[in-house]
C-alpha cells in the first residue's frame, strides 16, 4: 500500500476516518515496537506501519531487541539479522512513504555493556535509541516467567533496590534518547510495602539531569501486574520534576500497536503531562497531547 500525500493529514489524519478508536488520536507516535527478529514478535514492520496509519497515529517507530556481540540470550536480534532489520524498516519505509517510519532499537542496558552501546550507537542512522533494564546481572532477566521463583529466594526490597540502582545506571549512561518500562520489575506483581518514592527518585533526578525523556508503556497492562509502567506515583513525580514522555505499546504484534493508548492518555493527563515528543534522527520536538 502506498499512500499519497493526500491520504495523509498534516494534523492526525485525514485518515481519522478509518479509526474506530477516535480517544487515541492525540497521542502522535508509538515508539516501542518489536519484529520477528527477535524471535518473540510476530509481524513485519510494514504491518505495524499499516496498523499505526488505521489508529491515525502520526507516526510509527520500529524499535527491536538489541543484538550482543556474542551469544547471549534467545529473544533479541542475532547480530547476523542486522542488516536484515535495517531492509524491513527500509521497506515498510518505502511501502508506506510518505508516512514516517522511525528507525529505533530497544538497547539492553547493564553495567559492563557501556562499549558495546556505544558500536550500536554508530551502526545505524537512528531516529532515537531506547535504554531497558531487563537484566539484574547476566542471566537474571527480571520479566523473564522462567526466573520468577527468585522472588521467593530474595526480599523484594532487594530485587527492587538492585533493579532501580540498574535503572538508574541506564539513565545516567546517556546513551538513550528514553528510557522504557521504568518499573518493569513489577510485572508479576512483586513489590515492597510502604512507601516506594525512595526507589524512584533517583530515576527522576537522573531524568532531569541527563535530559533523558520516560517512556509510559501500555505492556504492562497485558502482564499480570495489569498496570501501566511506571503508576501514577512515579508519573505525578516525573511531571512535577519536569521529565518529558513518550506514550508506547511495547507490541510484540501489529495488533497491539497503540494498544490501550486511550487509558495511558487519561493516566499521562491526570499526572499533568499536556506534551508528549517526537523523535527524529536523535533530535526531540515536543508535541502537544491535546
Ligand atoms: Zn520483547
Ligand atoms: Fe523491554
Ligand atoms: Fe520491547
Amino acid at each position: 500500500m502506498r499512500l499519497t500525500p493526500g491520504n495523509v493529514n498534516p494534523r492526525r489524519g485525514s485518515l481519522t476516518f478509518l479509526c474506530s478508536r477516535t480517544n487515541i488520536l492525540f497521542v502522535p507516535a508509538d515508539y516501542h515496537t518489536h519484529t520477528p527478529l527477535c524471535h518473540h514478535a510476530i509481524g513485519a514492520p510494514v504491518e505495524y506501519a499499516l496498523a499505526a496509519i488505521g489508529l491515525g497515529l502520526d507516526e510509527i517507530g520500529i524499535s527491536d531487541h538489541s543484538p550482543m556481540p556474542g551469544p547471549f540470550d534467545d529473544w533479541r536480534m542475532d547480530l547476523a539479522d542486522f542488516s536484515d532489520y535495517l531492509a524491513l524498516v527500509s521497506e515498510a519505509r518505502e511501502a508506506v512513504a510518505p508516512y514516517p517510519v522511525r528507525l529505533g532499537l530497544e538497547v539492553d542496558y547493564f553495567a559492563g555493556q557501556e562499549s558495546w552501546i556505544e558500536k550500536l550507537t554508530g551502526l545505524a542512522p537512528w531516529d532515537y535509541l531506547i535504554g531497558a533494564v531487563h537484566y539484574l546481572g547476566p542471566g537474571w532477566d527480571v520479566d523473564n516467567p522462567k526466573w520468577i521463583g527468585r522472588f521467593e529466594e530474595l526480599p523484594v526490597e532487594e530485587i527492587w533496590t538492585r533493579y532501580f540502582a540498574e535503572y538508574e545506571r541506564c539513565v545516567r549512561s546517556g546513551a538513550f534518547d528514553f528510557v522504557a518500562h521504568p518499573d518493569l520489575v513489577k510485572k508479576f506483581g512483586h513489590r515492597p510495602a510502604g512507601d516506594l518514592r525512595p526507589y524512584y527518585e533517583p530515576i527522576i533526578t537522573a531524568l532531569v539531569e541527563t535530559g533523558t525523556v520516560m517512556e509510559v508503556s501500555t505492556a504492562g497492562l497485558r502482564k499480570p501486574v495489569g498496570e501501566i509502567y511506571p503508576g501514577p506515583e512515579m508519573l505525578a513525580m516525573a511531571h512535577a520534576a519536569g521529565v518529558e514522555i513518550v506514550i508506547s505499546s511495547d507490541a510484540h504484534a501489529p495488533g497491539e500497536v497503540g494498544a490501550d493508548f486511550d487509558l495511558a492518555e487519561k493516566l499521562v493527563h491526570e499526572a499533568g503531562y499536556r506534551h508528549t515528543v517526537q523523535f527524529r534522527r536523535r533530535e526531540k520536538t515536543r508535541v502537544p497531547l491535546s
